[in-house]
């Protein structure tokens, strides 16, 4: 069975091919600037060269014909016909409080993902249209929708609410989500299957540290807290979001520097995190370049990182009275052993011990343990796959 999952930003749309038997990517691709002049479809089959068609899409379902072409095109596609593809799996960032799960997108779901626009007002209507996009081009193929936000509707009251008056929870939905969530979900299972153990038997930390980051906590397969709230601004520092801060400062803000609120959410969204500590870059390999240079704001951003970090960890531990793994994922968690180190650097007394060897030695895109063997606590690297998961939970609900 073959599986096409979806991931509709408002310009772009990225999409992936997945063979299910085999769960090997069979083509991947991205189109860029819909609705914009010079948009272009970047589309690779598997084992093949990157192929770049430049041609005006004028919307998303212009977007979808253009992917349909080029997975069965003569030269560079790798299907026959689109019958090959069995159903969609579509990434949708915010399901509110609705979706625990993945669901078959029928017009109800649709109507439920319309009332959770002013969740998400970025994402969730970019979802919509890839939606629509493919239901017209597929219309006999089932649609999935996959939420960012379902992993973590397992929480608790005291853990998703925010002690603002409570009628504004009834009114408004105003409570944590937590993103982020296929990846930790994903993650939290390879590791199970890495422990040899259920994932109901286990207590984890899966710390996604990428772009954006989160940290959640997994007890017993299931999520009971994560650091992301609302919305993806809170938690750990970012590359250019500023994580959790005294919401004070917002006025403040606004007022000292003559911002509107739009201004200031903007500041603390894009301009803000390790990029505006550093004043170098959001990037960590740049970071890390600049700190190894003797810049010392580059320095200031990582520490704060770190510490934002082990901020989530002790928090967490304490919250689950014990942990047996911490897992790490996504660019920074898979790319980066310094920062690895530095997370969890002087806790023995916690049981968790780093192996600095295998610690350095872990290789992108593979699963490693790098803890010591007398580490009580276990320590991995899981390469996330969104996609994968996407795929797989997509399949779920078709079979
Ligand atoms: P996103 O969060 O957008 O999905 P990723 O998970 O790929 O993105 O994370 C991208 C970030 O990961 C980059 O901004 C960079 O900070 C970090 N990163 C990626 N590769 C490396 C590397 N080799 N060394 C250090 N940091 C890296």
């Amino acid at each position: 069975m073959k599986i096409l999952v979806i991931n509709a930003g408002s310009s772009s749309l990225k999409y992936q091919l997945i063979d299910m038997e085999t769960e090997k990517v069979l083509a991947k691709g991205l189109c860029e600037r819909i609705g914009i002049e010079g948009s272009k479809l970047n589309h690779t089959p598997d084992g093949g060269e990157k192929n770049v068609i430049e041609k005006d899409m004028k919307d998303h379902s212009d977007a979808i014909r253009m992917v349909l072409d080029a997975l069965t095109d003569e030269n560079y596609g790798v299907i026959k016909s689109m019958d090959e593809i069995s159903a969609v799996g579509h990434r949708v960032v915010h399901g509110g409080e609705t979706f625990s799960g993945s669901v078959v997108i029928d017009a109800e779901v649709k109507k439920a993902l319309e009332a959770c626009i002013p969740l998400a007002p970025l994402h969730n209507p970019a979802n919509l249209i890839g939606i629509a996009a493919c239901e017209e081009a597929m219309p006999n193929v089932p649609q999935i929708g996959v939420f960012d936000t379902a992993f973590h509707q397992t929480m608790s009251k005291e853990a998703y609410m925010y002690a603002v008056p409570f009628e504004l929870y009834e009114k408004h939905k105003i409570r944590r989500y937590g993103f982020h969530g296929t990846s930790h979900k994903y993650v939290s299972l390879e590791a199970a299957k890495m422990l040899g153990k259920k994932p109901e038997e286990l207590k984890m930390i899966t710390c996604h540290m990428g772009n954006g980051s989160s940290i959640t906590a997994v007890d017993g397969g299931k999520s009971v807290d994560t650091s992301m709230g609302f919305t993806p601004l809170a938690g750990v520092v970012m590359g250019t979001r500023c994580g959790d801060i005294d919401p004070a400062i917002v006025k403040f803000i606004a007022e000292q520097e003559n911002l509107s609120l739009d201004e200031v959410d903007n500041l603390l969204n894009k301009k803000s995190g390790v990029q505006g500590i550093s004043g170098v870059s959001s990037d960590f390999r740049d970071l890390e370049a600049a700190e190894a240079e003797g810049n010392e704001r580059a320095t200031l951003a990582l520490s704060m990182f770190v510490e934002s970090v082990r901020r989530f960890i002790g928090s967490y531990m304490v919250k689950m009275g014990r942990v047996d793994a911490i897992i790490f994922t996504a660019g920074i968690g898979e790319n980066t052993p310094v920062m690895r180190k530095a997370i969890l650097n002087n806790l023995e007394a916690f049981g968790i011990e780093i192996d600095d060897e295998k610690n350095a030695k872990a290789i992108r895109g593979a699963q490693m343990e790098i803890s010591t063997d007398s580490s009580k606590v276990k320590v991995l690297v899981v390469p996330t796959n969104e996609e994968l998961m996407i795929a797989k939970e997509t399949l779920e609900l078709v079979k």
